[in-house]
């Protein structure tokens, strides 16, 4: 569906992030662990929320920290902004009232952690590093997800902001249930990036749907669904209607793409067009794909208009907007 001339256009604004390799050698003379060939660290995240999550990823980068504290600590912004209503803190309810949190992490030795349904922290992803870091486990839920993160010293706290209480009141009002995520109401956070050792991790964070089922957790802390990253190969990200990603393992599709030769942009139309022959109602949904090699070229597509990526690289931050397949 794409048409070819957009899909240069969505291409050559990604390879703008691809690592110049001649530059590389005075600018950064760090090796890669994996291809032996200097890298220029980068961070792309998900919608406009993003631009602030990568300055401080990018503080963390271009001080040749590790790219797991840059995803980390990156969308910890974020998660601590009471504007956004998709993620943490001033994250809109469940239709009970509740705030719920999903997040998951991911680092270049293929190691993974994750929460879902975790009510009172305001940083699910760090508890999600925990677990990656200190339990046997990768994920952990609800009451069992607050007790450990309790446990590690994490701050109980009310993470429903007088706003999200305000508007889960009036949406109680009608109590119309409609899970369509539209190019308005989703900001959820995902992001990726490479440091100068050529290291890529990844992270994924949000209060999911808003007025979901108590109890239902999305895409965000399913590993290979919301996030996936391979050291050998790159990463991918997902945003919007969870339920789509999961039936099509979204994120471990687009790096599965990626590692059989797919170019970053390839592999997110192709985990896009997936989702448009496997769901019978796609077209009520928004899905964002965002993809990042290990080579620093990025992809990104959607269903729909209005998916857009920022993107920190080479000192220079930007907000991209992607491509998407329903044209007219
Ligand atoms: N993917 C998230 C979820 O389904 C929501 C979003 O990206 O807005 O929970």
């Amino acid at each position: 569906m794409a048409s070819r001339r957009n899909f240069i256009k969505v291409a050559s604004l990604a390879s703008v992030g691809a690592f110049a390799s001649s530059s590389c050698k005075t600018e950064n003379p760090t090796k890669t662990k994996s291809q032996g060939k200097a890298v220029k660290p980068i961070v792309i995240s998900t919608w406009k929320n993003g631009i602030n999550a990568n300055k401080k990823a990018w503080e963390i980068l271009s001080n040749s920290g590790r790219a797991l504290d840059a995803v980390e600590q990156g969308v910890m912004v974020v998660e601590a902004d009471p504007n956004d209503m998709s993620v943490g803190y001033g994250g809109r309810p469940d239709r009970d009232g509740f705030v719920t949190l999903d997040a998951s992490i991911m680092d270049e030795t293929g190691n993974a952690g994750s929460v879902c349904a975790l009510q009172h922290i305001m940083h699910p992803i760090s508890v999600a590093r925990k677990v990656m870091e200190v339990t046997p486990h990768v994920m952990l839920a609800g009451d069992g997800a607050l007790q450990f993160a309790l446990e590690k010293g994490f701050e109980k706290m009310n993470l429903l902001t007088e706003k999200a209480k305000k508007e889960w009141e009036e949406w109680k009002k009608t109590s119309k249930y409609e899970p369509v995520i539209n190019i308005e109401n989703h900001d959820t956070i995902g992001m990726l990036a490479i440091d100068s050792n050529g290291n890529i991790s990844g992270s994924c964070t949000t209060s999911g749907l808003a007025y979901k089922m108590h109890g239902r957790v999305g895409d965000s802390p399913i590993i290979g669904a919301g996030m996936f990253v391979d050291n050998e190969v790159g990463g991918a990200v997902a945003t919007g209607m969870g339920e789509l990603v999961m039936k099509t393992l979204g994120s471990f599709l687009v790096v599965e793409l990626m590692r059989q030769g797919r170019t970053p942009q390839e592999a997110v139309e192709e985990a896009i067009l997936r989702i448009v022959k496997k769901i019978p109602d796609y077209k009520k949904f928004q899905i964002g794909y965002l993809a990042l090699d290990k080579n620093g070229n990025v992809g990104a597509y959607s269903l729909h208009k209005g998916f857009n990526y920022a993107k920190y690289a080479e000192n220079k931050s930007a907000l991209i907007d992607a491509d998407y397949y329903l044209k007219g």
